[in-house]
């Protein structure tokens, strides 16, 4: 492989071909017990010590249906503004592999339980729109390890293992009509779908959504076509992309390099295809055609499951409150205009601010320590705020502080810095590096005598009428003070003492 003919620029890409998008989430389910039998669901058991006949698919094994996997599908399809069906059935999904024991998969076909929804995300201050195709139960797979070659994969091994645990565990399966946005977004938009449906359902407690345990799988459809054309091109399936970041990146390199496929003449082939982490590429995997035949048909071994109307509105009773909603409402709350929110949101603050607000902060400084000096230090260090040693509790430490006049605000961003070196708690910090303000009348009293000394023309002036000149005083005591004095408090006693 040549790189250099590999891929195009994303810019030149987006200049000839415009990006076509679908995704597939797969969840998997926080129930207790599989899908269909009683075996237990905790992840990093020792392989094969959860399973039973059924989810091993031996002979004469009946499954049932797990109630708690019907209702989280149904509080995730009613999240996504989903329709819910009235009746719907499982159906067999039959294909070969060795960590399919019944050679066949419980999923649902043309009868999902949720369909025909919609969802919104944020990309830089704008608001996309994605519809829901669809949100189906099925469940998953067992785990192939595939030893003694140098990729981890299937070829070059010289055998395989496969643990069951994980055959049988609830998934849902949301999948998104074509995602349209402007091409030069889709790969953003993208990530934020994922990141959002993470939130989601972790509000909706349905899921651990961890994404590093694959309980969160995301699997990208991306297609080319020349700009200004209606014809589709030939799609690609990138399958278990594993962090938001990746979903973003593997979206882009798809892009780029099927541009550089198409206009060199050749042809993009479909198949699926795995992202590399580590090398930030995509290489091709299983060649896939519209005509595999899964031999789908209803399951005869389960009943249809038909949620009644009560049941439904039940759930929906309990679903929080939309993300788009909360949003509107925290702003009208904390008073902020669109392009304050907006910034919050870009900064990804906004649930830090709601936790420093909870603990008692106005919403202004909560904002503009978390805009400020945090999110200065997340950037220079690559990190996330949340992921700061500096949280909200320490955050309202600090504010508290400010507000009985122990610091003013520069004294704080110097407590922050401490803080973040990891120079212990607010008072150890400001005990080490000596911040605190004066509050003594005596040492501000001498500092405003050296500095009515050193300057006779600005006294000269306020004492010939113009009281505005003092502020150069002011100035000149707070730098002799190196800062820690409160300026109103200085003011005060500069005007008591020239009799303003
Ligand atoms: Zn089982």
């Amino acid at each position: 492989m040549t790189v250099a003919a590999d891929v195009l620029e994303i810019d030149d890409a987006l200049a000839q071909y415009d990006p076509v998008m679908g995704l597939e989430v797969h969840v998997e389910l926080n129930t207790k017990s599989k899908m269909f039998c009683g075996c237990p669901t905790e992840f990093g058991a020792p392989p094969n010590t959860q399973t039973c006949p059924v989810c091993l698919g031996l002979p004469g094994a009946l499954p049932v249906v797990n109630a708690r996997g019907v209702e989280s599908a149904i509080k995730i399809g009613l999240a996504l503004n989903c329709e819910i069906a009235e009746w719907c059935r499982f159906a067999r999904k039959n294909y070969f592999y060795p960590d399919m024991p019944k050679n066949f998969q419980t999923s649902q076909y043309d009868e999902p339980i949720a369909f025909n929804g919609w969802t919104e995300v944020v990309v830089d201050g704008e608001t996309y729109r994605i519809e829901i195709e669809r949100a189906h139960m099925e469940e998953d797979t067992g785990k192939s390890t595939h030893i003694g070659g140098a990729t981890g994969r299937i070829h070059g091994a010289s055998h395989s293992l496969v643990d069951y645990n994980r055959a049988g565990i609830p998934l849902i399966e949301i999948v998104t009509k074509t995602i349209e946005v402007p091409p030069a977004k889709a790969a953003a938009v993208a990530r934020a779908y994922v990141s959002m449906l993470r939130d989601l359902l972790l509000s909706l407690d349905v899921s651990d959504v961890r994404m590093d345990q694959g309980s969160l799988r995301c699997d990208a459809n991306v297609s080319l076509k020349p700009k200004g054309s209606s014809t589709l091109g030939t799609r690609t399936e990138t399958k278990n992309v594993n962090s938001f970041r990746s979903v973003e990146r593997a979206i882009t390199y798809e892009i780029t390099r099927q541009a550089a496929v198409l206009s060199s003449g050749g042809k993009v082939l479909q198949e699926t295809r795995h992202w590399h982490e580590d090398t930030g590429v995509t290489t091709s995997g299983r060649e896939k055609s519209d005509a595999d035949d899964y031999r789908y048909f209803p399951e005869p071994d389960l009943v249809p499951v038909a949620p009644s109307r009560e049941w439904v509105e039940e759930l929906r009773a309990t679903l929080p409150e939309a993300p788009s909603v909360r949003r509107a409402r925290l702003q009208e709350s904390w008073g902020f205009t669109d392009l304050e929110m907006r910034d919050v949101i870009n900064g990804n603050a906004l649930e830090p601010i709601v936790a420093t607000v909870e603990l008692g902060v106005p919403a202004a400084a909560a904002k503009k320590w978390w805009l400020g000096e945090l999110a200065r230090f997340a950037n220079e260090q690559g990190l996330e705020l949340d992921a700061l040693s500096v949280g909200p509790t320490e955050v309202a430490e600090v504010q508290k502080l400010v507000d009985d006049g122990t610091l003013n605000d520069k004294l704080a961003r110097q407590v922050f810095e401490g803080l973040l070196a990891g120079e212990g708690t607010p008072a150890e910090v400001i005990e080490k590096r000596g911040l605190a303000l004066v509050s003594d009348d005596g040492p501000l009293l001498e500092a405003i005598d050296r500095a009515i000394a050193a300057n006779p023309d600005v006294v000269e002036k306020v004492n010939s009428g113009k009281p505005a000149a003092a502020g150069a005083l002011i100035g000149a005591v707070m730098k002799d003070m190196r800062g820690q004095a409160d300026a109103a408090k200085v003011r005060q006693l500069l005007n008591d003492k020239l009799g303003i």
